[in-house]
């Protein structure tokens, strides 16, 4: 059984009459997450955060907690969290540039934005296709969903679903004064601009990148022919009916798709990553979609393998 000492000492260490200002700052915005949760909302905890650390209220009580008693302490704490629980309920319709929707996911384009493209303010290089078919998640809710046509996006970067142009050490958008459309509609206080948009402003595809290059529009339309995403998700359903019996099928078709890839790439001398853009991402990267990776022997047979990483 624990002694008066250690009781005290716990008492401390997790009730706010006890800490001192650094452990109010380590737990505070977990207090502040659990909140917005609780009000179901969609705003992002970090947007709430940065409203109410903006607040007076909040810059009077973090400069004077140290010399507060405990009373007064658990004073400001409870005043703190009912201004949070306001803030997250009533966020200011204001972009603060905190950068969440950035690190949530990077926007999709549109024929508007084409103009970006061609001036170079997005380079060709941070863009790439999703193909129809192709599992996405809904920029409103975050919901997967599959698409029901091609869509354009600037890159999100490796291993994560941040945006390329976040720079998430000073917090801000590389290509802020020329961001896309999307970015400029988002506004996490109020789903309904970026809904309209969506709804009323044609999405950017391949063709219209690619108007009046007839030999590129070719491949495109050779690739979706030969290697459409269906036929990859549905030779992945047939592995799953039948216990694994076609394997070999769906190697067979990871190798094609990357030779074509290859093919195209020497023989126009398309750098790898517009290859992106061409094609979508190859099949042999979106295996760990269907729960599997792609291993290779030491003399060069690839294998297809159930990926227990859970990534
Ligand atoms: S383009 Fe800029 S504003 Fe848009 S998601 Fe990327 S970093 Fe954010």
């Amino acid at each position: 059984m624990k002694n008066n000492s250690e009781i005290i000492s716990d008492f401390s260490a997790n009730h706010p009459a006890g800490w001192n200002v650094e452990q109010f700052r380590a737990n505070w915005f977990a207090f502040l997450e659990s909140i917005v949760r609780e009000n179901s909302t969609l705003i992002p905890p970090r947007r709430v955060q940065y409203q109410v650390e903006q607040a007076a209220a909040f810059r009077e009580i973090v400069a004077g907690w140290d010399s507060m008693d405990g009373f007064r302490r658990l004073d400001a704490w409870k005043r703190l969290l009912m201004i949070a629980d306001e803030s997250s309920r009533e966020v200011l319709p204001v972009c603060v540039q905190c950068g969440e929707c950035c690190r949530r996911g990077s926007p999709t384009l549109h024929r508007e934005d084409l103009e970006l493209l061609r001036s170079g303010k997005i380079p060709w290089g941070k863009i790439m296709t999703l193909r129809s078919g192709e599992p996405a998640r809904s920029p409103f809710d975050g919901r997967p969903f599959l698409l029901p046509e091609e869509r354009i996006k600037i890159r999100e970067k490796e291993g994560s679903r941040e945006c390329t142009f976040f720079d998430s050490e000073a917090g801000q958008c590389a290509i802020y004064d020329d961001r896309p459309l999307q970015c400029r509609a988002q506004a996490c206080w109020d789903p309904m601009p970026a809904r309209d948009l969506a709804e009323q402003q044609p999405f950017l595809k391949r063709a219209d990148i690619f108007e009046g290059v007839g030999v590129l529009l070719d491949m495109i339309a050779e690739h979706e022919n030969r290697c459409g995403f269906a036929s990859l998700a549905d030779a992945f359903e047939a592995l799953s009916r039948n216990g694994g019996e076609n394997v070999d099928e769906i190697l067979r078709h990871l190798s094609y798709e990357d030779h074509f890839r290859r093919f195209v790439s020497e023989k126009f001398q398309v750098p790898g990553t517009d290859l992106e853009l061409l094609f979508g991402r190859s099949f042999t990267d979106m295996v760990p979609l269907f729960g599997y990776r792609v291993t290779e022997e030491p003399d060069g047979t690839r294998c297809l393998v159930p990926d227990e990483t859970g990534d």
